[in-house]
């Protein structure tokens, strides 16, 4: 079975042998040296002056993040799960929520920011997603970031970049924390969450809120290449092994792949009739919005070996979502659209001609 959800994601086989080695102590100089090696590489992909890797899945980041930057106030953009998620892990930590309401397909837009903090001068932390993953949906939080900077530079932007760190190059300038969880792009198994920082978000982290998520704790522990509490030793060996595969060709070639897979897709899919979902697609997945998407997806499982994500709440049924994360053989990808028309065949919607592998393969090789 082809495992094409948005998340989890395959794991490459180097990386799983890396991750079967006998288990090492935590507090030892063999682990501290995996660790800093795994710190460097994780510096250097975000391209922020700090971070900090925790044995959490991706939402205890985002918690971690509202718990120690936000002090008040915070505005949040709800354009599907993971924004809506943001909103009610601020209401449960006590704080203030103002928050901007979209449809799942459409992406923020900076007049309603301009006006949410024009209104609420006591805003202090903004929080959105690069990718929302309920709708395969690309905000353009760079724009945001750099506007709500202009306005007050003491606003800690937070963006979760779960489904967007290693998919594409982001413009990190005016961004505080970038969350990142294991099991999406970075094609780890589920448990490591990690998060870049600004030294602006360091400074305002200041002694660090909370027990188990306080930053503050955790960014001292990792500068001395160790952690508060266990690592998730494991999955940091893994993370390395990660690293090795992407620099066999190098990030820019990972963007790059996954640029040209995700356009493929979409003109494949377009070619055979399909309108793909969000007003700005993101290039983490490919989401069709299409009364058939149950139907198509289970011929995809039972007949085609293939395994895409539908959609939650009212885009139940209604949509499906094909991953573009991590190194994903071509052939893997042509194979899927070709699946998706053959599935069309079969419901009788159009006649199978080999227009979704012949498009997909011109338009990745050939454009
Ligand atoms: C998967 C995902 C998360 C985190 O989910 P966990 O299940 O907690 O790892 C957060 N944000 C986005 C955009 C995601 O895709």
């Amino acid at each position: 079975m082809l495992l094409f959800t948005p998340g989890p994601t395959p794991v490459p086989e180097s990386v799983r042998q890396a991750m079967a080695t006998p288990t090492l102590h935590h507090r030892t100089p063999e682990f501290e040296a995996i660790f800093k090696e795994a710190r460097e590489r994780l510096l250097k992909l975000y391209g922020m002056d700090e971070c900090v890797m925790l044995a959490s899945t991706g939402t205890g980041a985002m918690q971690a993040c509202v718990v120690n930057l936000c002090e008040k106030k915070a505005l949040t953009i709800n354009a599907g799960k993971f924004g809506e998620r943001f909103g009610k892990i601020v209401e449960s930590m006590g704080k203030e929520l103002v928050e901007l309401k979209y449809e799942w397909d459409t992406p923020a837009k900076i007049e309603d920011v301009k006006e949410a903090l024009a209104a609420n001068p006591d805003i202090d932390a903004f929080f959105v997603q690069v990718s929302e993953s309920a709708g395969g949906l690309r905000h353009p939080v760079e724009e945001i970031a750099a506007y709500i900077k202009s306005v007050n530079p003491a606003i800690m932007v937070v963006a979760d970049g779960i489904t967007a760190v290693g998919v594409e190059p982001i413009e990190v300038t005016n961004i505080d924390a970038l969350v990142t969880g294991s099991q999406k792009a970075l094609m780890l198994p589920p448990g490591l969450a990690m998060i870049g920082l600004s030294s602006a978000a360091v400074e305002k982290i200041g002694k660090g809120k909370d027990y188990y998520f306080n930053l503050a704790s955790e960014i001292k522990k990792q500068q001395q290449n160790t952690t508060a509490y266990t690592a998730a030793t494991t999955l940091i060996i893994g993370l390395n092994a990660i690293f090795d595969e992407i620099d066999k060709e190098g990030l820019d070639a990972l963007f790059e792949a996954t640029a040209k897979r995700a356009k493929a897709t979409q003109a494949a899919l377009e070619a055979i009739g399909f309108e793909m979902y969000p007003q700005t697609p993101a290039l983490s997945m490919s989401t069709v919005f299409d009364e058939d998407a149950e139907p198509i997806r289970k011929l995809l499982k039972t007949k085609y070996g293939v395994n895409m994500a539908g959609g939650q709440d009212h885009l139940k049924g209604k949509i499906f979502r094909i991953n573009q994360m991590g190194l994903i053989p071509v052939y893997e990808s042509a194979w899927v659209v070709n699946s998706i028309e053959l599935a069309l065949d079969e419901l009788g919607r159009r006649p199978f001609d080999g227009t979704a592998s012949r498009v997909f393969n011109q338009t990745y090789f050939k454009a």
